[in-house]
């Protein structure tokens, strides 16, 4: 499995005998385990999963080329780690309590406990092409929900209706959850960057942001797009083409090398040269993986280049108090030589008759 030889070669690459994950996306990276407990222990030779007895037929089901080992309280993970011997074992240092931390580093006297930091989500980075068509699948659903609800949408309608509507559409089309809390952000509520769905009826005149994503197999979506219930005014189109501009132009200039510093100045340099620039208050984007906000950083953090295999969003908006915001997000990944979107929504401003 490559995901466990990108693990082992950070093992060498820092030298750390071995590790151990418990943070249930990395756990699913490394092992393809989908259950709720189990900690895997990678070592140069050793690759073992351990779990209780709710979760053995499925570990022995979802996870290959592991030694799997039944935990109980007469057989805890830390009795297990420690026959072992190792001199230093990396630990998620974002994720383990400190009451763990304490339990881990009392029971494994011999051993070093070494904080991974970022190592693991850096690697995850990085997607495999099953990765990447498991995200590319999650996109599909995700238009194809877009597509079905922007040709029921009226004025009357509730915020959360239509967020109802897409989470039942996405899930009879295999996806297994949202990926985060459906935005549907109405009138003023648009100018909300996160306005999570109200009882807001939609009205005529609103713009309307709408912001969603499913899992697929444990990946995650995330496309926002924004449009108007009736004829669109003069600002509601300017305040649109020029996120809009801002969006394609960011996403043409996505290549290997480019950093998400850099693709975030393109888009923030447009919005603010049309002086919509103190309305812009996040980053451009971010990974997308197993976490829908994921590395690598595709804001002012973003020293690091662009990889092929990377996931990201560009997701510029414009949001202006009392009048309204407009968002337009796509997914994509990074090529070779630029990028390929796997949001496939059309991005024209739709103005719906009513
Ligand atoms: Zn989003
Ligand atoms: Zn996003």
């Amino acid at each position: 499995m490559t995901e466990v030889k990108n693990i082992r070669k950070m093992l060498q690459d820092k030298e750390i005998e071995a590790l151990l994950i418990f943070n249930p996306e990395n756990r699913q990276y490394v092992s393809g385990f989908t259950g709720s407990a189990g900690y895997v222990l990678i070592s140069e030779k050793e690759q073992v999963f351990m779990t209780d007895f709710r979760y053995i037929e499925q570990a022995k089901k979802e996870t290959k080329g592991f030694n799997i080992i039944e935990i109980s309280r007469d057989n805890p993970v830390t009795d297990i780690i420690k026959e072992y011997n190792f001199n230093t074992l990396g630990i998620e240092d974002d994720f383990i309590t400190y009451e763990q931390f304490l339990e881990f580093d009392e029971k494994l006297k011999n051993t070093k406990l070494v904080p991974l930091k970022k190592s693991l989500t850096e690697i995850r980075s990085i997607k495999s092409k099953e990765e990447i068509s498991k995200i590319q699948r999650a996109a599909e659903i995700t238009d194809k929900a877009y597509d079905h609800i922007i040709n029921n949408i009226r004025p009357g309608l509730r915020e959360i209706d239509i967020a109802l509507d897409l989470e039942y559409f996405m899930k009879t089309m295999g996806a297994s959850k949202v990926s985060f809390d459906i935005i549907v952000a109405s009138g003023y509520r648009s100018a909300l960057p996160h306005g999570v769905a109200s009882e807001k009826p939609l009205e005529k005149g609103d713009m309307v942001t709408i912001d969603f994503g499913c899992v697929y197999q444990g990946y995650c979506s995330d496309m926002t797009r924004s449009f108007v219930l009736g004829q669109a005014t003069e600002k509601q189109k300017e305040v649109y083409y020029t996120v809009l501009e801002a969006q394609e132009t960011a996403l043409t200039a996505v290549k290997p090398g480019k950093t998400g510093k850099e693709l975030d100045e393109i888009a923030r340099k447009i919005i603010t040269d049309k002086g919509f620039g103190e309305y812009f208050g996040h980053g451009l984007g971010h990974g997308v993986g197993l976490e829908v906000h994921e590395l690598p950083h595709v804001n002012h953090l973003g020293e690091k280049a662009m990889q092929p295999g990377m996931v990201i969003t560009i997701e510029p908006g414009v949001y202006i108090p009392e009048f309204g915001g407009v968002r337009i997000e796509d997914l994509l990944t990074v090529t070779e030589d630029g990028y390929k979107l796997l949001s496939n929504t059309p991005k024209e401003l739709i103005e719906i008759s009513c």
